[in-house]
């Protein structure tokens, strides 16, 4: 690659032969105790004089890091045959690229203060405790055999794990990502273990998950009103995106404790069986359905307000997206046996149906509210959930009747009291009519959409009781 120069190693040679102690691939099988001391001393000039540390390619043994660094650190493809203890705290660039761990690393308590680059490296293990990143910290490609611990870490800049490969626990219990977190094809082959960890936008975009553990997460840090200033008006709140991720065991991927009105599982794998314990959605706000309280998913806002559902691709989301959504979530609360909140998905599905065209296009007023099927069987029956709305359009249309019947001087029977009007006016309504005046057909057709809607609420009613 141009604008690179090729890194001339300062170090002697090992008498009778081409390369240094470091770089011969050999030397330090036999004489690990010299690699070692020989690297302190190195370490000591660095942090002493200042100066930038180049140890790129080093073959290294046992080593322990300590200080404080102000010049760049090279460890770029670095050997470490044994385990590595840093301690330390790097205010200049910290680059670890490509190199190998063959045993266990920790860097618990370090401090990085400019960026850091642990592209492509493989650990053995790895203990990042603690540790406080202030720029970006680099993950890519980076693979963690074992473990892998990042508690109470602290990424104050964007940090990216993208196309990193867990193989054991992946614990990043009580880390805070103070900006962006890209697990973008993120493999966790165990336990991808989030509990009481902070987010602030994160994206988990096609990330293969076997078991998830997100307790007490905070899904997206409300931003901070004093911190906003003028110009960020208009940036959109952080959301964390499941894209297309895939949650291989859903019967161990748990969210319990977390607010997801801020979490998007747009195509998400396996979301109709995703443990969701005690968590909130969001709640649909102004008159739309504020009756019921509806469920809202980010997906459905980002409909209409243009806000991406996901920021990898920054892709819009179609109305059958939304309705996707809301179907799972509908399936994964029906199937715990959790009715009440299914039936607010449930309603989300239908109102997006009433609401928006097959194209996502908001349908004019008049067909919204008023003049579609959907619209008169949410006025009638809140699409079959609700049995008190048909109840209250049932007092309303007998006794509404009842007083037609008495003002028209309408009655079945010769000599007529108040008593055989309501008579007359509840047997039209059960369709069992005691004439077949205008009056009596009218409230017979009026009644037949209460009573059906009536019966489908009584019905949805007690078959998950008769289930439950
Ligand atoms: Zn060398």
């Amino acid at each position: 690659m141009s604008g690179y120069t090729k890194f001339e190693c300062p170090n002697r040679a090992i008498v009778g032969a081409t390369k240094c102690i470091f770089h011969d691939s050999n030397y330090w099988r036999q004489y690990s105790n010299a690699i070692s001391s020989e690297f302190a001393e190195q370490l000591q000039k660095a942090v002493k004089e200042k100066q930038p540390l180049y140890a790129i390619g080093y073959n290294l043994t046992a080593i322990n890091i300590k200080g404080e660094f102000h010049a760049p650190v090279y460890l770029t493809s670095a050997l470490f045959h044994s385990g590595a203890d840093l301690n330390a705290r790097f205010l200049s660039v910290f680059d670890l690229s490509g190199a190998v761990f063959e045993n266990g690393a920790s860097f618990a308590g370090s401090v990085f203060q400019d960026a850091s680059g642990f592209y492509g490296v493989t650990f053995q293990y790895a203990i990042f405790n603690w540790v406080k990143f202030y720029k970006y910290a680099g993950f890519t490609g980076t693979k963690f055999p074992g473990d892998a611990r990042f508690n109470a870490t602290i990424f104050l800049g964007q940090s990216s794990f993208n196309g990193a490969r867990f193989s054991n626990v992946a614990d990043f219990h009580r880390a805070v990502f103070a900006k962006h977190a890209d697990f973008a094809w993120t493999r966790f082959d165990d336990v991808a273990y989030f509990a009481e960890a902070k987010f602030i936008s994160a994206n988990f975009f096609r990330s293969q998950i076997q078991q998830a553990n997100f307790t007490d997460t905070t899904l997206v840090i409300p931003y901070n009103k004093e911190q906003k200033s003028d110009d960020e008006k208009d940036e959109p709140k952080g959301i964390v995106s499941f894209h297309l991720a895939n949650f291989a065991q859903p019967s161990k991927a748990i969210f319990d404790k977390v607010n997801l009105s801020r979490t998007s599982f747009h195509r998400t794998e396996n979301l109709d069986q995703i443990q969701f314990l005690n968590v909130d959605w969001m709640r649909a706000q102004g008159n739309q359905g504020s009756i019921t309280g509806r469920t809202h998913i980010i997906e459905e806002r980002a409909l209409t307000e243009q806000i991406a559902a996901d920021p990898v691709t920054g892709s819009n989301v179609t109305r059958e997206d939304v309705l996707s959504v809301y179907r799972r979530l509908r399936d994964n609360y029906e199937k715990a046996a959790r009715y009440d909140d299914a039936g607010r998905f449930f309603v989300s599905e239908m109102e997006v149906q009433r609401i928006f065209d097959k194209k996502g296009v908001k349908r004019p007023w008049i067909v919204r509210n008023i003049l579609s099927l959907l619209a008169l069987y949410k006025i009638f029956a809140l699409y079959g959930e609700s049995y008190t709305r048909p109840l209250i359009w049932s007092t309303i249309l007998v006794t509404g009747f009842f007083f037609l019947r008495f003002l028209m001087s309408y009655c079945t029977e010769p000599t007529c009291n108040d008593a055989d009007l309501i008579i007359d006016s509840l047997s039209a309504f059960f369709q069992l009519p005691r004439g077949d005046h205008y009056i009596d057909i009218i409230e017979r057709i009026l009644s037949a959409p209460i009573l059906g809607t009536l019966f489908i609420a009584l019905k949805r009613k007690f078959e998950r009781k008769i289930r439950r």
